[in-house]
């Protein structure tokens, strides 16, 4: 098979980035080959919501039509908050005003969208149930991937899309420094619950429309539709901001839970909230991990797009959409014409300047925010 660069790729973790970067490489006729460690088996049944960002990047790598397709709404539209007292009688306590002109959004179950990307890929391009170890680089300056299953793999560029546990990151921000993981003391408890059952049992807020967020004292609960709002996407929230991050808790970070732990922490909720709690059969607790900024986003030949580089505590759903910015800027680079092996190393400082870039702007943007509130 002849290839349109005279180098090959292989993506470490096949989630939303490891997939969107597969479909875009592969279709500039560039040699790549998926490595997962799950057999997609274990996919957690939630709701994404995709944001602005999200979509604009999506359709510049042109796969927004596919996940479209699979996502129960007919097009995006404007999806923006609303906030709502999680206390008695829920009155609003902030609403983005909608106009027609806003951009759009979309929302999707996680299954239906990791289905739309693979069915555009070749299926010997994905390996599942290979979970790397280990990079390092061979005598030839090519990287070597290690697996658990005791093979290994060699190639001349590595994406590491392996989320927030990333053995990639390892690789890059080198064995001995101190991985920026953290635990910023918040977890999500996460179900899914059928509309019409939530209407039968007397929940008055509407839920089927714009995404909304029950707001408590340190805790709140996001509630969007999907499946053409048959279903509502409930996560609740929990956050102690009086203790500092701490570093890594024990794996696994998600297990199963009653729902009367989770009724237990919301008992001071109102009427609509604690019937969406009753209805939430077997919710599982996330406890949610996220990075310190990183200094690097690259080394060598080894890259990082979504997670991996960036995870960030869920609020208001950014991180996928973050993670396909990534995507279509790496994309970007390597399939330019003039992007060659022998070059590679001056086209992923680019990336590198980019990312960087981005997290200044993001830090600037959060300082000012914090200056205009004091004010
Ligand atoms: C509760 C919750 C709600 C969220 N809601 C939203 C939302 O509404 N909107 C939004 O934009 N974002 C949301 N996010 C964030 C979003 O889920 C992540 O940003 C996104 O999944 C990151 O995609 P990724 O491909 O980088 O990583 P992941 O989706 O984590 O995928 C990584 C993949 O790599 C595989 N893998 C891991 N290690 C290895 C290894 N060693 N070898 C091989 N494969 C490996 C994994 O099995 C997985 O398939 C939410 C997150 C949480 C926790």
């Amino acid at each position: 098979m002849s290839y349109s660069k005279d180098f090959t790729v292989a993506i470490c973790g096949g989630g939303l980035c490891g997939l969107a970067c597969a479909v875009a490489l592969s279709r500039a006729g560039i040699s790549v080959t998926v490595f997962e460690a799950s057999s997609f088996s274990q996919e957690a049944g939630a709701g994404v919501g995709l944001g602005p960002n999200a979509v604009r990047a999506l359709k510049g790598l042109g796969i927004f039509d596919a996940i479209l397709a699979r996502s129960d709404q007919p097009e995006p539209i404007p999806r923006l908050f609303g906030f709502v007292s999680a206390k008695d009688p829920h009155d609003f306590i902030f609403s983005y005003e909608t106009k027609c002109e806003d951009p759009v959004a979309l929302a999707i179950y996680r299954p239906a969208f990791l289905d739309a990307v693979v069915e555009l890929l070749d299926p010997s391009i994905i390996q599942f149930r290979k979970r790397c170890t280990s990079i390092d680089v061979s005598e030839n300056g090519r990287h070597v991937m290690h697996f658990a299953d005791s093979t290994t793999h060699e190639t001349d560029l590595i994406i590491g899309a392996d989320g927030v546990r990333s053995v990639a990151r390892r690789f890059v921000i080198g064995e001995l420094a101190k991985d920026p993981l953290i635990y910023p003391n918040t977890a999500a408890y996460r179900g899914l619950v059928p509309t019409e059952d939530l209407r039968r049992a007397g929940v008055q807020t509407e839920l089927t429309g714009r995404p909304l967020c029950f707001v408590g004292l340190d805790k709140h609960m996001i509630c969007f539709p999907i499946k053409g709002a048959t279903v509502i996407n409930i996560v609740v929230f929990l956050s102690d901001y009086d203790k500092p991050p701490q570093s890594e808790l024990p794996y696994p970070w998600v297990e199963s839970v009653s729902q009367k732990e989770l009724k237990e922490h919301c008992k001071d909720w109102g009427h609509d909230p604690k019937i969406i709690l009753d209805h939430l059969k077997n919710p599982s607790k996330w406890s949610i991990h996220a990075l310190d900024p990183l200094q690097n986003y690259v080394r060598d030949k080894v890259v990082l797009v979504g997670d991996a580089s960036h995870a960030m505590l869920p609020h208001l759903g950014a991180g996928a959409g973050q993670g396909f910015e990534d995507v279509f800027v790496l994309i970007q680079l390597l399939t330019h014409p003039r992007t060659e092996k022998s070059n590679l190393s001056d086209v992923l400082a680019r990336y590198n300047d980019t990312l960087q870039l981005r997290s200044k702007l993001c830090i600037a943007c959060m300082v000012s925010r914090f200056i205009m509130i004091q004010l």
